[in-house]
Order: structure tokens, then sequence, then C-alpha cells
């Protein structure tokens, strides 16, 4: 027998009294029942996303939620500006392209970011561009990018600024309200520890402002409907109930650690991560910011990176995940977000000491664990 584990930047682990809660007899999302979960859910919620706004659930992943942000914000033909340093930010200019949007590239090599002051300049040069959208953790890469810096460069004007925060939300600090981020999107399979299936739509007021002329097509994603049911502590069409029933659990758990704790589990398994596999000699895709929610890692010389995965799956049952796009074949990425602690890092750290040696690269056994120890070891 060998133990499952799921060591992937998403979907993650589901912690266990979430399945129990999960498991329960399903309840009518019009009933008394529902109402007082959905009660509780909806504060948490803007505890989470740090917003006084109300955070829309919808039944759809992460990439619904961003199809949402759009058709909600922007109208055909409209001007935006989109930061392009991974799969995800391909994303974002995939989904502007299907809705006709007019599209400028801030494009920075894969690993890399896109400084805020570049953002700036975009829209101090082009007056009329209506939005900037940017991932904050960028899963493809394992970048965090500058999303404070993209919110001080487009307050003042009249774009919006749209992050992804799938891989983010309740593992990176993002202040929506505090830092004026505009809209925000995350998803319940990351940082959540939920199944797949329901995605997140927060919106400040200059985005609820700029829903009012938006004219490209929309129908179940309409935000402004579900905004008018949420208020009433409904939902506009049927809830992934269970899910929601697994939330209300999740948010009593990330209140019970405390949400700055949360960010600082996050940044030690992160860093725990990055020193086990640096002091294995292998190098992190990320140059600039890393992100929290996981490492990508460059593989060995003339050891495909995919090897490696299938390793890792067929010998000892983990789920990691490689490189997408340009990036298959040369990186692997560690995910350590959301139902993740110190012995998680361990594990995938001394699996890949024995991944690497099965690969018939030299390892000095123990010194990825020994490096993550370390660093668990300073509480500072
Ligand atoms: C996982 C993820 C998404 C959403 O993907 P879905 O498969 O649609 O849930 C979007 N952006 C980022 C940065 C992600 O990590």
């Amino acid at each position: 027998m060998k133990k499952y584990q799921l060591m992937a930047p998403g979907p993650t682990p589901v912690p266990s009294e979430v399945l129990l809660a999960m498991a329960q007899p399903m309840i009518h999302h019009r009933t008394p029942e529902y109402e007082a979960l959905f009660t509780e859910v909806r504060a948490g919620l803007k505890t989470l996303f740090q917003t006084e706004q109300e955070v829309l659930p919808l039944a759809c992943s992460g990439t619904g939620a961003m199809e949402a942000a759009v058709v909600n914000t922007l109208s055909t033909g409209d001007r935006v500006a989109v930061v392009r340093a991974g799969k995800f930010g391909e994303r974002w200019i995939e989904i502007c392209k299907a809705y006709g949007l007019d599209i400028l590239e801030l494009g920075a090599p894969f690993g890399e970011t896109v400084p805020a002051a570049r953002v700036a300049d975009a829209l101090r040069r082009e007056p009329r561009l209506r939005a900037v959208l940017a991932q904050h953790s960028e899963s493809s890469t394992g970048v965090l990018h500058d999303v404070r810096g993209y919110a001080a460069a487009t307050r003042g004007t009249d774009a919006i600024l749209i992050v992804d925060a799938v891989s983010s939300l309740g593992i990176a600090d993002l202040p929506m309200d505090a830092w004026g981020v505009d809209v925000v999107v995350a998803g319940s399979q990351k940082g959540l520890m939920l199944p797949p299936g329901v995605g997140f739509c927060a919106l400040g007021e200059k985005a609820w402002a700029q829903t009012k002329t938006s004219t490209l097509p929309k129908y179940y994603l309409n935000l402004t409907e579900e905004k008018r049911c949420v208020a009433k502590n409904e939902a506009h069409f049927t809830p992934a109930v269970s899910i929601i029933v697994g939330l209300r659990q999740v948010l009593r758990m990330l209140a019970r650690e405390g949400v700055p704790n949360v960010f600082r589990r996050h940044d030690r398994l992160a860093r725990a991560t990055r020193a086990g596999v640096e002091a294995l000699g292998l190098a992190l895709f990320a140059k600039a910011t890393p992100s929290p929610a996981l490492t990508a890692v460059v593989a060995p010389a003339g050891v495909d990176s995919e090897r490696i995965v299938a390793v890792y799956s067929e010998a000892h049952n983990i789920t990691i995940a490689g490189g997408q796009g340009e990036m298959k074949g040369k990186i692997f990425r560690l995910g350590h977000m959301g139902y993740a602690a110190e012995f998680d890092v361990i594990v995938a750290l001394a699996a890949l000491e024995q991944v690497l040696a099965d690969l018939g690269q030299p390892v000095d056994f123990g010194a990825g664990v020994r490096a993550a120890q370390k660093v668990f070891a300073d509480r500072a």
C-alpha cells in the first residue's frame, strides 16, 4: 500500500472535517437551514476577501469567475491591458479575445514579473484603457505579482484592476479594500481546501459603476442579478450546495487559525520548500518574488520534468504537477497551499530526493529535508 498524497498546485487536499460536513444529507437551497448557512458564509467571505462588498459565489470553476469579471465590467471593443507572464495571464488574453476586446499585452518572460511602473506607464500613455487584468499568484510559474503596485497605478484612472487571486486567496495577503483592488476572482479548490466547483467574484464601487455601462453578453454569469439575490441572502440559480456547506467549515477553520497566521504558515512552507529544493542543487523557476502557494522548480539538465512528475506518481503515489505550455518538460511544481503543513513539505522533499535518485541523479540524501527543517526550527 502506498498512501496517496495530493501535492499539486490545485486541486488541493480537503480536510476530513470538511469532507464530513459535505457528506451530510442534501438540503434545499430555499430553506431557513440554507439561509442560516449562507448568512454565516457571506460574513466569513467578506472577512477573508478583506472587503465590505458582497462576495458572490458562482457554481463554476475559477475560470468561470474570470469570465464573469470580464463580461460584467467591460464592453465590446474596450481597450484593456493584460499582464502576461504565464499560462494564466494568457487565459485572461484568451477570454478578452473571445469577447472582442482590444488588448494591450504587458508581457514578461515566464518566471519573471511585470513591474508596477510598467502598468503605470501604460495607463499614462493610454488614458482610454478600461481595465488592467493580472494574476496575483501566477500558478504556472510560481511568481507573485505586485498587485498592490498595480492597484496604486490604476487608482485615479478610468481603468479598473481585475485580479485573479485563485491561487492566492487565503494564502497571500490581499486586502482588497485597503489596496483598492476593483475586482477579486477566486476559486474553491486552492487555498480554500474545497473540491473544485465554486468560483468567487468580489467587485468594489468603481467596478460596480462600470457594470452599469457594460454591453458584453451575459446570462448565467450576470453579477448584477447575482448581487441582487445575494443581498437577499439567496443565490440566483441553484448553488453548489455541498461545497457551500464545506465552505462554512473552512471559514471556521481559517478563523480559528487566524487569517494572518494562515498567511504566515504559507510563507513558512514556501520558504522551507525553496530552501530544500536549492539544497538539492536545483534551481527555482521564479526569478521574481516567489508565490507562497507553490514552488516551480527547474528540472536538472538532461532530465525531462515530466519524468519527475511520473516517478513521483508511479513510485510514491504522490501527485505533483509539471510545466504547462512552453514550460512543459522543463519545470515541475510542488503545491503547498490550503490544507498543507510542515510535514507535508518534508514528505514532498524526501520524495524528491528519492525521485532524483531513481532517475540516476546524484543526491545527498537528507540535504533537502535538512534545509527545510532548519527553516521550520527558526521560529522568528
Ligand atoms: C487554478 C487557477 C485558475 C482557475 O482554474 P480552473 O481550472 O478554472 O479552476 C485560475 N487562475 C489561477 C492563477 C489558478 O491557479
